[in-house]
């Protein structure tokens, strides 16, 4: 399939969404298309982690208006698994442990459901086996990786890889990173900058949810978002990142409040 550069994949408009009875999001607008990269920054408790996890359809997150299309369909009325098929990919802040369950085992499922869903025959062990491996590369992971249960004693920086490699291995069409930064050291950061950078296609976008300007050095936006109180205050190109090193968030919130946003 042709997908032409300029298609919208994602399109939320005035999404507003509640947890435990607080709204977080309040009237969050995004436009992505086929072949971007969106940095989504902000200060802590903003909402970011929230609105990636209402894109992925987390339950304890309730949508309360507004709309979000993805590759033209309504995702809000989609089930979380059903997303994940469709190629929405969330890696998370805090990536969960599963004792028992292999690294390999657990991709392999998440490829071959996937691959259902696009009418593909599902594949054996033995061909994902070779199919890893090739991935493996992108994150320079040690093999052994696949043998161990998901993400169990992983360190902060083996996580991180990790969901690189289940990036790798999925394809998403929209590929949304949490944090990915925190707690890299700088060889990490690097490994995982360039695997997302190697898995940037014109068929993908990529939203990079980012505290600091850090992994800006390594990975080009084409878009940054400053969001701040569930909205999204102000948009630039990646000269806006480093503005916001050197003066902060403030500036930006007073400004919003000066062309008349709450
Ligand atoms: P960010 O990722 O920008 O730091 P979050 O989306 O994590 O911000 O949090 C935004 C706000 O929502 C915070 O005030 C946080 O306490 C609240 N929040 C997020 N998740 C939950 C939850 N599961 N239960 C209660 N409050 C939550
Ligand atoms: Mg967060």
């Amino acid at each position: 399939m042709i997908i032409d550069n300029s298609e919208v994949i994602l399109s939320v408009r005035d999404l507003t969404a509640d947890v435990d009875g607080n709204q977080i999001l309040k009237g969050l607008n995004l436009e992505v298309k086929a072949g971007e990269v969106h940095a989504i920054m902000g200060p802590n408790g903003s909402g970011k982690s929230t609105f990636s996890k209402v894109l992925a359809g987390h339950p304890a997150y309730k949508v309360t208006g507004g709309e979000v299309i993805f590759k033209g369909q309504n995702l809000l009325e989609m089930e979380p698994e059903e997303r994940a098929v469709t190629g929405i990919f969330l890696a998370f802040q805090y990536p969960m442990e599963i004792p028992g369950v292999s690294n390999l085992d657990f991709l392999r499922v998440a490829y071959n459901s996937r691959r259902k869903h696009q009418g593909l025959e599902e594949i054996d062990t033995f061909d994902f086996e070779d199919l890893v491996q090739e991935k493996l590369e992108i994150v320079k992971m040690n093999p052994s990786f696949l043998e161990r249960s998901l993400n169990e004693g992983f360190s902060g920086g083996e996580k991180k890889r990790n969901e690189i490699l289940q990036m790798a291995v999925l394809e998403p069409t929209m590929g949304i990173l949490d944090e990915t930064d925190s707690g890299l050291d700088i060889d990490s950061l690097k490994i995982v900058a360039d695997g997302v950078n190697q898995l940037a296609s014109p068929e993908n976008a990529t939203i990079l949810i980012t505290h600091y300007q850090r992994l800006l050095n390594y990975i080009e936006p084409d878009y940054v978002h400053v969001m701040s109180k569930g909205r999204i205050l102000k948009t630039g190109t990646k000269e806006l990142a480093l503005q916001l090193e050197d003066r902060g968030y403030d500036w930006v919130v007073e400004e919003a409040v000066e062309v008349g946003a709450k």
